[in-house]
């Protein structure tokens, strides 16, 4: 058996010049956590040419989604990015990946740490109704450095709030936060000095961060992830793994190569 699975492209939209996301089948057989990521890729020259991507759909939905980065000359993005309805992906069989609820022990308020691409294991995580019940209160931030960079996660939040199913408690628990660096904006910094400030938190009307009741997941580029759980790891939070939940887990969200 191929460790790959051929999926069918079945929706693309572009919303920057550098982002778009699309849509693919997704095998009965294919399961995933929310949260977790797989490689995808396409067949070039009768060879994968793989990458790793979070799943930006939930575990229970029936079809995937991915939110990708368009990278000048990147040898899977110059191509991925040209996808249509109906063209052909490849799927690795096997999802793995540390942002998962059972790496967290439990807590209160869940806050969900992202810049760029990297909001995409959130947005999967956002829509398992499993995380609701587990957390008072989650907040969501996404950083980014234009305000245009914003809008997969804006639209994503406002369909949410008017889901049939998960509205009222997307309405009632989930706090969004997007901010950006190089424009003006009703939020505005790096996601790293927005929490180091406090800012955050007097923006949203919340407490500080507690290591008793908050638990954080990252996911997003080499400086925040630098800074972020050296930050978290002085104030005697401890990073989680799939042997020992924790206070915190982190995930790249892409690899300098
Ligand atoms: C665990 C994990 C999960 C990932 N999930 C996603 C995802 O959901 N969506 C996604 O678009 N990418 C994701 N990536 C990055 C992805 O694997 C590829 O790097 C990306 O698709 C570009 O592929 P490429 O072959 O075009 O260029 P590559 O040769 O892979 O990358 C070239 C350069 O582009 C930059 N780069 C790559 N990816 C990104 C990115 N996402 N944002 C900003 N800069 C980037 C880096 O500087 C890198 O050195 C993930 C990476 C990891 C390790």
């Amino acid at each position: 058996m191929s460790a790959f699975q051929t999926e069918t492209v079945l929706s693309v939209r572009h919303w920057t010049d550098s982002l778009f996301s699309f849509t693919a089948t997704r095998d009965p057989g294919f399961r995933f956590q929310s949260g977790q990521f797989a490689m995808i890729g396409l067949e070039v020259d009768g060879r994968p040419l793989m990458r790793a991507y979070s799943m930006a759909s939930a575990n229970h939905e029936e079809e995937l989604e991915f939110f990708s980065i368009k990278v000048p000359n990147g040898p899977l993005t110059s191509r991925l990015q040209q996808i249509k309805e109906g063209d052909q992906i490849l799927v690795g069989r096997k999802a793995t990946g540390t942002l998962i609820a059972g790496n967290l022990i439990p807590g209160k308020r869940l806050l969900l740490l992202s810049t760029g691409t990297g909001l995409a294991p959130f947005a999967s995580l956002i829509k398992d109704p499993e995380i609701y019940d587990n957390y008072e209160s989650i907040v969501l931030v996404h950083g980014c450095r234009q305000i245009p960079e914003l809008a997969y996660g804006e639209q994503l939040v406002e369909r949410l709030r008017d889901h049939e199913f998960l509205g009222d408690l997307i309405r009632d628990k989930l706090h969004y936060y997007p901010t950006v660096t190089r424009e003006p904006f009703r939020n505005r910094g790096r996601v790293t000095d927005l929490i180091a400030s406090g800012q955050l938190f007097s923006d949203l009307g919340q407490s500080g961060l507690d290591r008793e009741s908050d638990r954080v997941m990252l996911c997003g580029n080499p400086a925040m992830l630098a800074e972020l759980p050296a930050m978290l790891s002085e104030r005697g939070f401890r990073e989680g793994n799939h042997s020992e939940p924790g206070h915190f887990v982190v995930e790249k969200a892409f690899v300098e190569r």
